[in-house]
């Protein structure tokens, strides 16, 4: 994978270079804008870092020439903390992901992981792990320069392997690298690609290629010592870690970066005397600029920040008095004295593929300086961006521009007649699912209830401090983050599962527990989890046994099964996979780990089964799901005495569409449609494709008349719509509907549709565009 890396601060420069090589990326580096850009559109690269603030020519502007030229490489730019509009405009341009600077190293490294997992691989060097080679462009794996003849699904799997030669992989994180989410195959598919693997290896001389985990998964056998390390290009990388080698280059050239702050009380100098030409103001702005986003990379996080609130000064500030002078030198002076300390290295290199690839991102509302001054200082150490807007209209325009994970607003903010309330009613309507923390000097119930109505997560009462603020945040965060679920867990000991009840339902799951394994089955059903923890060893019954009996029943052979144990022998884990356990922890139990693995579980399942359920055309669901969903509601409305409307709706000569206009305009029809159907429709009604052209609604608590009245005006509503074909030629369309109604036209849903669809074929044959009720 070849990596163009433009970008002016060399000695950072040399840092990412080191690092991406480290990870057998091919990296050409370059300093400035319009070289970065000739080279771009010259070669085929993976992947372009670039910055924004660059000699030449900017950042953005060179990712919008490249895009003009049509060249999609993935672009990954690297922006200073306070330039929102910079990561906005620079999307806008074409960029495929941000950095903001100070970067951690493993951040950066995800980064460029995810964005080249997306990309088209265009150039690559051969990977080498001792005697095993593989190389991309042929596609062609060898050993000892003997030709391995492998599919394709084995191939990918040996270059997943060979491109992260030291990682273990799970089945489930192979299946996740390398199976398509709409074709998900089962555990046991892995196993036996890894089985064929295996013997196609050995046939040529070799066994112990790829070395099992047990519990964990694969991964590619150590090789000797004396082998060189697996690289495309650097040969040196075997020894010092990278912690060592940042650790030289940052004495290598810190000289370097005092020469930049230098430079900067060159300009506090000549502002005292009055003599600040444009032209060293611009260069020590520019200085400033490099030092917030390089510092923090190299270990110094404060000395970062302090270079931004430098640059922030030096470019706000117009008229500079004495204090203000006074201000700027300490800034500097404590630049220096932050910089003659001992950088904290915070890189940890294993195991990258763990780390988060973002952090959280969390609007403050509030006029309190000192707070979220406080707030916005401490937000590196707990991995979060603070921004921070003390009015309201202002927070508008934030939220409406920058992609947040939480807010957080005083309540007693007000800007004329408007109210911090009133910012939080309009965000509860428009983000619903954004959580909010309120903040509030002032006690009062009547706040607290109607904050509590709108939706808001926490009521914290000031004064407070910004620590509790921010366990606040993550608390809310973690939860909004987890799945919800129900876990059902099997274990004869009793404190374990009184300990398991209790962290993980204060981690938002619904737990139920089960001690003794007799009352296994009919426990299954009444708790109906979607998650089963098993303990192995049991009086009776053992984990399993159980594990098979639920396997073995076709309702329940889907769900995920975790296995408990304080065996962590090999034959244990072997026979837990093999009778279908999907994962496996020991006991003593760590809860981080415990937690991780069973929100991966549900998070695995919860889209394999969204994946089953919605049409991939349209996002509405499909016939599956809606014929589950339909007899549900009619079964409800049985109790309940309520009505349920049923409708199909079927566009008029749509085949003419696809004829006249080609299939891909016929498409974006459909998604029209659907887009309208989802506007017109209230949330709770189900709305799906039943196929083709097709429609479905389930309208519950609705008749048939009021049905009939809806469905005309979405009839008036097709009538205006316009459609555009490839030449930009605009058409109509339009659509026929039949209209049944529980319980006056059918029990169920077969007598239902058959009788909404005779209705609608009276109304095709009265000439389409209307809506016939059943008779
Ligand atoms: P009528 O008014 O009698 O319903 O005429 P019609 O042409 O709509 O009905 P017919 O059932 O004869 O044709 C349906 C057409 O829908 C045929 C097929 O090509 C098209 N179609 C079905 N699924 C898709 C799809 O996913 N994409 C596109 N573009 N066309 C589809
Ligand atoms: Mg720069
Ligand atoms: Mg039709
Ligand atoms: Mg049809």
């Amino acid at each position: 994978m070849r990596i163009l890396l433009v970008e002016d601060d060399q000695v950072l420069a040399g840092l990412l270079k080191q690092t991406l090589t480290s990870q057998h990326y091919l990296v050409d580096e370059v300093v400035n804008g319009q070289t970065g850009l000739e080279l771009a559109v010259s070669f085929p690269y993976d992947l372009i870092l670039l910055d924004v603030m660059l000699p030449k020519l900017d950042g953005i502007t060179v990712c919008r020439q490249i895009r003009q030229n049509r060249k999609m490489t993935p672009i990954l730019l690297m922006t200073n903390q306070d330039s929102h509009t910079h990561k906005i405009t620079g999307l806008d341009a074409g960029a495929d992901d941000y950095l903001v600077k100070p970067f951690d190293l493993d951040e950066l490294l995800a980064r460029v992981r995810a964005l080249l997992r997306r990309g088209a691989t265009t150039s690559s060097p051969i990977l080498q792990w001792g005697e095993l080679s593989l190389d991309p462009s042929l596609c062609q794996v060898m050993y000892q320069n003997k030709l391995l003849n492998l599919t394709s699904k084995e191939y990918e799997i040996m270059e997943l392997f060979l491109r992260h030669p030291q990682r273990i992989f799970s089945q489930s994180s192979i299946l996740d690298h390398l199976w398509d989410y709409d074709d998900p195959p089962s555990e046991n598919t892995v196993r036996a690609h890894i089985k064929t693997l295996r013997q196609k290896f050995k046939k040529l001389g070799t066994s112990d290629i790829i070395e099992t985990i047990y519990g964990l998964g694969y991964r590619l056998k150590a090789i000797e010592e004396t082998l060189s390390f697996p690289t495309a290009v650097s040969p040196d990388n075997s020894s010092p870690s990278l912690e060592f080698k940042m650790l030289a280059i940052w004495e290598k050239s810190k000289s370097k970066y005092h020469d930049r702050v230098s430079i900067i009380e060159d300009a506090i100098r000549a502002l005292s005397h009055n003599s600040l030409t444009e032209d060293l103001k611009e260069k020590s702005l520019r200085e400033s600029h490099t030092l917030a986003g390089s510092l923090g990379t190299f270990g110094f996080p404060q000395a970062s920040e302090i270079s931004r609130q430098i640059e922030t000064a030096l470019k706000t500030e117009k008229i500079w008095d004495n204090n203000k002078i006074e201000l700027l030198s300490k800034l500097v002076r404590d630049l220096r004295t932050y910089l003659s300390k001992e950088p904290t290295l915070t890189t940890k290199l294993v195991p990258i593929d763990s780390v988060k690839s973002y952090k959280y991102r969390v609007l403050i509302i509030d006029d309190n300086n000192s707070l979220t001054h406080a707030l916005q200082e401490e937000a590196l150490s707990w991995e979060m961006e603070i921004i921070v807007n003390n009015n309201l209209s202002q927070a508008r325009e934030s939220m409406k521009t920058i992609e947040l994970q939480s807010i957080i607003l005083d309540i007693g903010l007000s800007e004329g007649k408007e109210t911090g309330l009133n910012l939080l009613e309009e965000i509860a309507e428009k983000y619903p699912n954004l959580p909010v923390i309120i903040l509030s000097s002032q006690e009062s119930f009547y706040n607290r209830i109607k904050v509590a109505q709108l939706g808001a997560r926490f009521f914290l009462q000031k004064p407070i401090t910004s620590q509790r603020i921010f366990e606040t945040i993550n608390q809310v965060l973690e939860e909004s983050n987890l799945p919800t679920a129900k876990l059902l867990i099997v274990d004869d000991d009793p404190e374990i599962l009184e300990f398991l009840q209790l962290t993980l339902s204060t981690r938002g799951f619904q737990v139920d527990l089960l001690g003794d394994p007799t009352k296994f089955w009919e426990t299954l059903k009444t708790s109906s989890p979607d998650l089963l923890i098993l303990d192995i060893e049991m009086p009776n019954y053992n984990g399993i046994e159980l594990c098979q009996v639920v396997r073995s029943d076709p309702y329940w052979s889907d769900l995920p099964i975790l296995f408990l144990s304080g065996h962590s022998d090999a034959q244990t884990i072997e026979k837990v996979f093999s009778v279908g356990g999907d994962d496996y922890i020991n006991k003593p139990i760590i809860c981080a780990e415990l937690i991780a693995r069973i929100s991966n579980r549900i998070q695995r399942t919860q889209m394999l089964r969204k994946l089953a359920d919605v049409d991939s055309l349209t996002g509405l669901i499909n016939r599956r799901k809606s014929t589950q969903d339909i007899i549900r509601a009619l079964n409800t409305a049985e109790g309940e005495k309520e009505f349920v409307c049923f409708a199909i709706l079927d566009l008029d000569h749509f085949k003419k569409v696809n004829d006249i206009h080609g299939h891909e305009v016929g498409d974006q029809v459909l998604i029209r449609f659907g887009e309208l159907l989802k506007k017109t429709f209230r949330k709770e009604d189900i709305i799906a494709r039943w196929g083709g052209e097709e429609f479905v609604l389930g309208l519950y608590g609705i008749n048939r008349e009021q049905g009939l009245e809806r469905i005309k005006t979405l009839l008036n509503l097709m009538r205006v719509q316009e459609f555009v074909n490839t030449s930009g030629q605009i058409f109509h369309l339009s659509f026929s509907a039949g209209v049944a109604e529980y319980p006056q036209d059918g029990h169920d849903l077969k007598t239902l549709y058959h009788n909404a669809d005779q209705a609608l074929y009276r109304a095709k044959s009265a000439g389409r565009d209307r809506v016939f009720p059943a008779q």
